[in-house]
């Protein structure tokens, strides 16, 4: 199946590196082939490297060679869990001078090979979509030197929602330097904690954040449904990295059978994400949306959670509105120790979306347009 989603020449040069990881068992049955294979249809692919091992230190030693010699400026590894060996490979691309968060992973070894050895082929189309939503992401990463709250401040309208969700007393408001409003929003680098929590909450749509950003995540949810299986179900997970995302890698780990019938996006936060990418995704024919953060008290960002709690009743009404079953939509509360729970969560959330049957929206190309035109 070729890709069929538009894939721009962007320009950019991506070194690809694959770890088969023969230091476990975990990757034995997983089609490196054909995933390889996919990936040389994106033009921005320079190079594509098969390690055996990619944490050895001959591989970060080729890694570094390929920068230079193919003038790469963009890294993305099709690896194990990021928290495990990213860093390792942000610290040596940063030494070639890309920036790091030009350098991100995929996880093949436990969000793919491990959960779905029981289904070498739904592994095999889901890896396919996963690496589509990654290019997407790394293409529109920009460089940063940290993750932090940033305004447009020549649009921002001074109403002080931002300042008041943020818990962590990273907003200040400040004399709007062009005289339009009293003040201006001005978020502080230092103190800011990336949550999100303020970009979505704005309701003029004026912040974004530095890394991680409302072109990379939306951008994700784009290739996610230019990918859509008339044959399967095709559920859409968004997992904070602290907590849903923590036990996601150790449901792989520990091995857990899972549906592959989901793709999966990583935000910093369940506060992070924008009630209109849910409800473009069920609008656009995803057969249904779960949100998943760490449990009240256990939020990495303190109280990220509890802001995506109220937030996201409201979803379920609105699609109600829509004529779209509200049961498409849900929220699950799990914690980094918690992989059996994160099998329970998704495995019983895509059962569920199978009894409701497909979503009536897939087959009417309803577009979504006026969340767009509010965006610009
Ligand atoms: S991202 Fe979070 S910590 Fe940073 S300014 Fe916004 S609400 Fe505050
Ligand atoms: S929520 Fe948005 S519009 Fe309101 S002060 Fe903050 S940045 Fe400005």
């Amino acid at each position: 199946m070729r890709y069929e989603g538009e894939i721009p020449n962007t320009g950019d040069k991506v070194g690809l590196y694959f770890c088969e990881c023969h230091s476990s068992q975990l990757c034995e049955r997983f089609d490196f082939d054909d995933l390889e294979t996919f990936a040389k249809e994106f033009p921005q692919i320079a190079v594509i490297r098969r390690e055996p091992k990619m944490c050895g230190e001959g591989s970060i030693n080729q890694l570094k060679n390929d920068i230079k010699e193919h003038s790469l400026d963009r890294i993305l590894l099709a690896t194990c869990a990021p928290d495990k060996h990213l860093e390792e490979f942000r610290t040596a691309s940063v030494e070639m001078g890309i920036n790091r968060y030009l350098v991100d992973a995929i996880n093949i070894r436990e969000q793919l090979a491990a959960i779905h050895a029981n289904d070498p082929e739904g592994a095999r189309i889901k890896a396919r979509d996963q690496f589509a939503m990654a290019m997407a992401n790394i293409l529109k990463a920009k460089p940063a030197n940290k993750v932090f709250a940033i305004v447009d401040e020549t649009r921002c309208n001074g109403c002080e929602i931002c300042y008041t969700v943020c818990d962590k007393g990273a907003i200040s408001m400040v004399p709007d330097p062009y005289g339009r409003v009293q003040k201006i929003s001005h978020p502080d680098p230092e103190k800011c904690w990336g949550c999100g929590v303020c970009v979505t909450s704005c309701p003029v749509n004026v912040m974004d954040m530095t890394v991680y950003s409302n072109e990379q995540l939306e951008g994700q949810v784009d290739s996610f449904l230019e990918r859509l299986h008339p044959d399967r179900t095709n559920a859409l997970v968004f997992a904070c990295h602290w907590c849903a995302y923590q036990a996601a890698d150790a449901a792989g780990a520990k091995g857990l059978p899972i549906d592959p019938d989901f793709r999966i996006i990583r935000s910093l936060c369940s506060g992070r994400i924008d009630p209109d990418w849910v409800l473009k995704a069920v609008s656009r024919g995803a057969d249904g949306v779960l949100l998943m953060g760490g449990k009240p008290n256990q939020c990495h960002f303190k109280s990220g959670n509890m802001r995506t709690m109220s937030r996201m009743k409201l979803i379920k009404l609105l699609m109600d509105q829509m004529g779209l079953d509200g049961h498409r939509f849900r929220v699950e509360w799990v914690n980094p120790d918690e992989p059996e729970e994160y099998a329970r969560a998704v495995n019983e959330f895509i059962k569920d979306l199978r009894e409701l049957g497909p979503n009536p929206f897939k087959s009417l190309d309803t577009d979504y347009s006026h969340a767009q035109q509010r965006k610009k």
